[in-house]
């Protein structure tokens, strides 16, 4: 199968008990950031639920334009200016999200790195696909490698960016959806909405109250239809997973998918999945790509320096490594006999 994606409502479902009264609830949905967005608000008044969603909708599509990493936009134009080596003045606007993909790549030790984009390109995974049954020239992927772009090698001051770095090309998409998301649920604040829940394609920030009972949310099996896990979550809180399954093509059997070790340069191959729970979606968004790369081994050691506190990891054997304060908010489905292997706490 090439660069399958799955339905996205089933990558992790809001598995939702309802509120007890409808009119309270207003929902709608919409495709934006490659996305389908689901927006739920609970307990508003619905021209003015209403009202903040639509308002979402067009935050969202303009964002998905800035931000993307080789469609014309922003982005694109401060790739374009990077390539120059030259120092140079990009749209502000952008300089925030750049400033926090950054003390993130730096958090996770430059295993989330933000600036791979040409490592992404040359495994087909912008919008140009490699022919069927091929996989990238190994020397390319190589001397981009040997080049080790990251962050450290960009100067980003409050007005300028620049780098001397030929290989430097920013790809925001492990992030890039959480941070909207956290702007989006901003907007809502700004609108007076305190209760509500914002899932993009699975990935999702709740605030406030669901009727009187928490939010459940499900985890997808990652090689199967159906629900592994589900964590209640009420409050503030993000869930965001990455797994393997979302894109990838397979070339003699093996699967390459779209989560890059930027030390090798080729896809992170140790892990199937990555569910992280946080406060900040931005955050969780990194942090799942992060310990996603870090695989078993270290993805305690990251963790720890992301500052995460929940994190439920599927390695390639299938073994679910997790942290103890994430096994006593999980509930695995009873048909689930995966083996378990819990970690030291993460703080
Ligand atoms: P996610 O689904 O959030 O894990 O994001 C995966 C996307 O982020 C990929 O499609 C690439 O565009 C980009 N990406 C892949 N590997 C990395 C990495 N190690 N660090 C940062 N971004 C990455
Ligand atoms: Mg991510």
């Amino acid at each position: 199968m090439r660069h399958a994606l799955l339905p996205v409502l089933v990558l992790l479902g809001v598995l939702l008990g309802g509120c007890s009264n409808d009119e309270t609830v207003f929902h709608t949905r919409f495709f934006a950031l490659g996305t389908l967005i689901e927006i739920s608000i609970y307990g508003a008044n619905p021209t003015l639920a209403a009202r903040a969603s639509e308002q979402l909708e067009q935050d969202l599509l303009t964002l998905q334009t800035s931000w993307h990493a080789w469609q014309p936009g922003a982005l694109s134009d401060i790739n374009a200016q990077l390539a120059s080596l030259q120092v140079f003045i990009p749209d502000p606007d952008m300089l925030p999200l750049l400033q926090e993909a950054h003390r993130l790549s730096k958090l996770s030790q430059g295993l989330f790195n933000p600036v791979i984009g040409q490592l992404i390109a040359q495994w087909g995974f912008h919008d140009n696909p490699l022919p069927i049954g091929t996989l990238p020239d190994s020397d390319s992927i190589a001397a981009l490698v040997a080049q080790a772009p990251t962050v450290e090698d960009i100067s980003l001051t409050d007005t300028q960016l620049a780098t001397r770095n030929p290989a430097v090309r920013y790809d925001l998409g492990a992030f890039a959806k959480g941070y909207a998301i956290d702007r989006a649920i901003e907007k809502l604040r700004e609108f007076g909405i305190e209760n509500a829940i914002i899932n993009a394609g699975g990935d999702l920030r709740a605030i406030g109250q669901h009727g009187d009972r928490p939010w459940r949310i499900g985890i997808r099996q990652p090689r199967k239809s159906g629900i592994l896990a589900s964590i209640e979550i009420d409050g503030d809180t993000s869930v965001f997973t990455s797994g393997d399954y979302e894109r990838f093509f397979e070339v003699d059997g093996k699967r390459y998918h779209h989560i890059i070790d930027p030390r090798s340069g080729y896809p992170a191959d140790r892990t199937i999945s990555v569910t992280v729970v946080h406060d900040n979606a931005a955050t969780a968004d990194a942090a799942a790509t992060a310990l996603f790369v870090a695989g078993p081994e270290s993805w305690v050691e990251i963790a720890r320096s992301m500052h995460i506190g929940l994190v439920m990891l599927i390695d390639s054997n299938g073994v679910i490594h997790m942290n103890p304060a994430m096994q006593s908010r999980i509930h695995f489905e009873p048909d689930s006999t995966a083996e378990i292997k819990l970690s030291e706490p993460l703080s």
